[in-house]
């Protein structure tokens, strides 16, 4: 049996030679193809301005930058996410204020945000958890009763929507990822949705040493930049995936429904929400019954790859790193994230997989779950 990675990127021929091109054009760093993939992602995003990034970690980063928000400002997130999240606000010298995942939607707990707003507080940044979109009724109805900005971590929602309409068309600074593993990559990149021209000037200069071109051929810097623009290389394959963003997220959705359909629900796992309306199911994630198995996650991973399936966990919950356990934070703080970060697994999902695929898997996963239960 062939090893069944979680996930792997569908780069098709087309990409391949356009990457070809531009190495040949003599031109590879940021050029024609970034402006033609901001053009093609603003469409995306209903005519909103988009700019691209290196990552989608720099374009968070310079969406705090542009709300305003750095020292003394608290920003509220959710401990279950890639550490991304929560480095950017440290980054920018403001705090990460924690709130629970919601153990439905694993999704920030909207019902506990309010609870966590002090006169400090300057943003909410919500994370899209597996391309699952938080309520954004909710989320800017609170963030509008407290006049505070919203950052939608939207790294894993790309072709995801909320009421029928596609993330990124609605919303205050909106960020995707283009990161290898994410439901269209660039390589490395990413961009940030923003709401005028104004802020999308700032966000060139941030991304760029802070450089404004004059008319006349010379240059001035009024502001603090750094080097985060991505290259036409990367652009390239952006601009080939977002082509078949649609398909790509098609056959997630189908290969999502198959494991709903053959995932041995009497073993004790919680699956992720039914969602087939809003969700891009960028992953498909159970939760172990780790109380009834007489291995650790770590172990039945081991056995998962033993029979050649790649599982992952995305995330443990980030307030358990040491990082902000030398802050104080410990165990017992998010008692949902905390359990969804120790129980999680990432099955394989991505457009190339095959129906059997999804078949071989529950079948692998059931019997390495069976011989593991008491
Ligand atoms: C991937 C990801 C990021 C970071 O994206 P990069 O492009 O790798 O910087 C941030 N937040 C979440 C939730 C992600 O999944």
């Amino acid at each position: 049996m062939e090893f069944l990675p979680f996930t792997r990127p569908a780069i098709d021929e087309d990409t391949i030679a356009a990457v070809g091109d531009v190495l040949r054009s003599g031109w590879i760093t940021t050029g024609p193809r970034c402006q033609q993939l901001e053009a093609e992602l603003s469409a995306f995003c209903g005519g909103r301005p988009v700019r691209l990034a290196a990552s989608a970690t720099a374009a968070l980063e310079m969406a705090l930058q542009i709300a305003g928000i750095g020292p003394g400002d608290e920003v509220i997130t959710c401990p279950l996410s890639w550490i991304a999240t929560a480095n950017v606000i440290m980054k920018v010298g403001a705090t990460p204020v924690f709130v629970d995942a919601d153990p439905a939607t694993r999704n920030i707990d909207l019902a506990k945000i309010e609870a966590a707003i002090t006169p400090r507080t300057r943003a909410i940044i919500p994370v899209d958890l597996a391309g699952l979109p938080v309520d954004r009724d909710r989320l800017y109805d609170i963030a509008r009763r407290h006049k505070l900005r919203v950052v939608e971590d939207a790294a894993q929602a790309m072709g995801a929507s909320w009421n029928g309409q596609a993330i990124g068309r609605g919303g205050d600074l909106v960020s995707f990822s283009f990161h290898a593993n994410k439901n269209m990559t660039s390589g490395e990149g990413g961009c940030l949705v923003l709401n005028n021209a104004e802020e999308a000037r700032l966000f060139e200069k941030l991304r760029l040493q802070g450089v404004t071109r004059l008319p006349d051929g010379t240059m001035d810097v009024d502001v603090l930049g750094g080097k985060a623009n991505m290259t036409d290389i990367a652009a390239a394959i952006g601009l080939g995936q977002l082509k078949q963003l649609d398909g790509f997220n098609t056959r997630r959705r189908e290969l999502a429904r198959l494991y709903f359909q053959h995932f041995d629900r009497s073993l004790g796992c919680e699956l992720p929400p039914e969602d087939f309306a809003n969700s891009n199911w960028h992953m498909f994630q159970p939760l172990l019954p780790l109380e009834r198995m007489s291995v650790s996650r770590g172990e039945f991973i081991a056995r998962m790859k033993a029979e050649n399936i790649g599982v992952g966990v995305h995330y443990p919950a980030m307030h358990l790193f040491a990082l902000f356990r030398d802050k104080g934070y410990a165990e017992g703080q998010y008692p949902a994230a905390e359990d969804i970060g120790a129980r999680t697994v990432t099955l394989p999902l991505f457009p190339a997989m095959r129906d059997e695929d999804v078949l071989r898997v529950c079948q692998t996963f059931s019997a390495a779950l069976r011989a593991v239960l008491h």
